[in-house]
């Protein structure tokens, strides 16, 4: 069995990234630049976005951190984007998710020039993703790719079911492996009105969880030899923690990790590398390589 380390596979691809980014300034090129935009104080967002612009530093980029308190406008966010839309040296720029709920979190993505959307959340990189044209791929799913690339696990013609179907894992996820580009997989989703779920999740030579459900997929609910893909990262309280919390994944790790060909550990599997695939899509924008 192995276990799928995607804090390496991360650290690994942030040093290709800055070696990239090094060479294009050695020729004369510009310097990536990400921007965050922070509303509020939000504990989860905050570390979100501090290690983000971590991440930035790892690869050489340069990033810039804008903060609202939680009772900005949707009018003063909208120009803040519109501001970033005009910002020629900024590349790429993302809004922590989720805003308050006096704003629309859609509104504020579609405000976004898509050529600049590296969370890949604007309708028009969605569309261009499921038709399988050049574009961004939000990040946790293109994580769950590299992961399957980078350790060799056949994908084609496989049986591939994704638990969960939000609009930023479960449903790009199931696009893409579907895809004969990415995944070229044979794909079931499954969400909570499915029937025969367990049944479902047992047939599946790749199963990727992202349900936010602690310790929901059991060992009766894998195939022997199959490959798990653990996206849950659900806060549980731990005393023993300085934190007071842990992450805790949407697999019963210790239960279904002896089945399992492979499997990602939570943490330390699917979250560091979305991340990565952020500074990924924001070397892509720097090159201008899905638009001009
Ligand atoms: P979400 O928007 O809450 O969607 C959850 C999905 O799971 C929904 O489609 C829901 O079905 C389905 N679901 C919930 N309970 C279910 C059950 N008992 N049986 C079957 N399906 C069930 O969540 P999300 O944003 O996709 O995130 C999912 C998890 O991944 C969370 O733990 C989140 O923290 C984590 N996450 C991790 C990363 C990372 O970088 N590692 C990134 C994003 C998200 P319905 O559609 O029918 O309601």
């Amino acid at each position: 069995m192995t276990i799928i380390d995607g804090k390496a596979t991360a650290a690994q691809i942030k040093a290709e990234i800055a070696a990239e980014v090094e060479q294009i300034v050695s020729n004369g090129g510009k310097r990536p630049h990400l921007a965050a935009v922070l509303v509020g104080h939000d504990g989860g967002s905050e570390t979100y976005v501090r290690n983000k612009v971590l991440a930035c530093e790892a690869c050489g980029f340069r990033s810039s951190l804008i903060r609202f308190e939680d009772d900005v406008t949707e009018d003063e966010l909208l120009a803040c984007v519109g501001r970033l839309n005009a910002d020629a040296d900024v590349d790429g720029f993302i809004v922590q998710l989720p805003l308050p709920r006096h704003i629309s979190e859609q509104k504020v993505i579609e405000a976004i020039d898509y050529r600049k959307d590296v969370d890949g959340f604007h309708p028009v990189n969605v569309g261009r993703m499921a038709i399988g044209l050049p574009c961004y791929i939000s990040a946790t799913p293109k994580g769950i790719l590299e992961l399957l690339k980078r350790y060799r696990i056949e994908t084609a013609g496989k049986k591939c079911v994704v638990l969960g179907r939000s609009n930023i894992v479960g449903k790009p996820m199931a696009q893409l492996m579907m895809q004969k580009q990415y995944g070229d997989a044979t794909v079931t989703v499954c969400h909570s009105r499915t029937q025969g779920l367990a049944e479902e999740c047992r047939s599946a030579d790749i199963l990727i969880a992202a349900i936010g459900r602690p310790g929901f997929v059991t060992a009766d609910m894998v195939k022997e030899g199959a490959t798990v893909i653990d996206v849950g990262t659900t806060r549980v309280p731990d005393a023993s923690r300085k934190s007071g919390f842990r992450l805790a994944g949407d697999v019963d790790f210790e239960a279904v990790a002896p089945r399992c060909a492979a499997i990602t550990p939570v943490p330390g599997g699917v979250g560091p590398m979305t991340i990565c695939m952020l500074m990924l899509n924001t070397l892509a924008a720097g090159k201008r390589e899905y638009y001009e």
